[in-house]
């Protein structure tokens, strides 16, 4: 086989779990960040540091590589179609575009016929006086928010007043949820009806961020088929390459909504590392490099916690884990609040 050049746009944990799959496959990795403490540079063969608008260095390692992908959605779609016009970027440029713009996702969700929270698009302070059917609600920015950031809870009108919000930006507005549970669904497409799927993942999140994942979640086999469905459905609709993870809310009487999609893997997927033959990375790896897809095997039931902030800590001193114990550092050299550390999984 001829030596492939992996690319990948973006240096965190993502990237970094990626760059170890890849070298399991023999792949070579080249990771592009405009952060110059990337972590991923400790897993990657090759680091380029540079802003995602810097023409000269994109082109650099535009040239090292074979096939270019990504860990994160919010890079310029220019960027990527400027790269795909050299290499083939791959989720394509184009579904980027879309599901980086909470408004386009949602739209394009419901035009399938699938359930999102009900929304509505916010330009203006003023047009929100006559939203209160949408309240109590979520305004999200409609673009660059993760890990709850961009996202204020309204319970009434008067609330929007006491925030200073930057109506510069774009909003949407969407209705609350009572959340019974969440899980998230990840599928691997390879081509046109082939990929490979992983069973629903159950999730809770604290202050908007991930905070544990297990399997098997605890849902009834219509929201098992229905999640499963759903995401092979976007995923073949958007004729997607790569692994794709769809968010989705069950509400108090098991009505199951798509909250998001996410053109990537997925933090809630970082268990098939240890629970199945092939994790979430080796597929998005196999797929955009263009590898056979192997049988999905799953070998354990698992959890995951995500250690956050200095929650890290107590780990890095722990001399020995269990046996079905694995531990991950994505050693970023600062402690940050809010800050996803590292995390474990364990094997049930
Ligand atoms: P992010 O891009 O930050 O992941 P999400 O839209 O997924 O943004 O929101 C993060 C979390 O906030 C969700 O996983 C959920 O726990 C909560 N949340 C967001 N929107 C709603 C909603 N409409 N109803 C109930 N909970 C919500
Ligand atoms: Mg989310």
């Amino acid at each position: 086989m001829p030596e492939i050049n992996l690319g990948i746009i973006g240096g965190g944990q993502l990237g970094s779990l990626l760059s170890v799959a890849a070298k399991k496959l023999n792949i070579k990795t080249t990771i592009y960040c405009n952060d110059i403490e990337a972590p991923a540079q400790n897993f990657c063969d090759e680091f380029i540091f540079g802003e995602y608008d810097n023409k000269e260095k994109i082109l650099e390692f535009v040239k090292k590589v074979d096939v270019i992908t990504y860990e994160f959605e919010n890079i310029p779609y220019e960027t990527l179609n400027e790269m795909n016009k050299l290499k083939s970027v791959l989720p394509k440029p184009s579904i980027n575009r879309l599901i980086q713009h909470r408004l386009a996702e949602k739209d394009f969700v419901n035009k399938l016929n699938i359930r999102t929270t009900r929304y509505v698009s916010i330009e203006k302070k003023s047009e929100i006086e006559t939203l209160k059917d949408y309240l109590p609600g979520i305004l999200k920015t409609t673009t660059m928010g993760y890990d709850g950031k961009g996202q204020y809870p309204i319970e009434k009108i008067e609330d929007l007043n006491l925030l200073n919000i930057d109506f510069s930006k774009g909003y949407i507005l969407e209705k609350l949820v009572k959340l019974k549970k969440e899980i998230s669904v990840i599928i691997t497409r390879f081509g046109n009806n082939n990929f490979t799927i992983y069973e629903p993942i159950e999730n809770t999140h604290e202050d908007q961020i991930l905070k544990h994942s297990k399997i098997p979640a605890e849902i009834n086999e219509k929201i098992l088929d229905q999640s499963k469905n759903w995401a092979t459905l976007i995923s073949e609709e958007l004729k997607y390459i790569g692994t794709l993870c769809v968010e989705f809310f069950i509400d108090r009487n098991d009505n199951l909504y798509v909250n998001e999609i996410a053109p990537r893997v997925h933090n809630s997927g970082h268990l098939t590392i240890n629970a199945y033959n092939i994790s979430q990375f080796e597929n998005h790896v196999r797929a955009v490099c263009s590898l056979e897809k192997v049988p999905l095997k799953k070998l354990s039931n698992a959890k995951m916690i995500n250690l956050i902030g200095k929650q890290i800590e107590p780990f890095r001193q722990k001399l020995k884990l269990n046996k079905n114990e694995f531990f991950f550092d994505y050693l970023k050299k600062e402690i940050k609040e809010k800050r996803k550390m590292g995390h474990i999984t364990t094997l049930i």
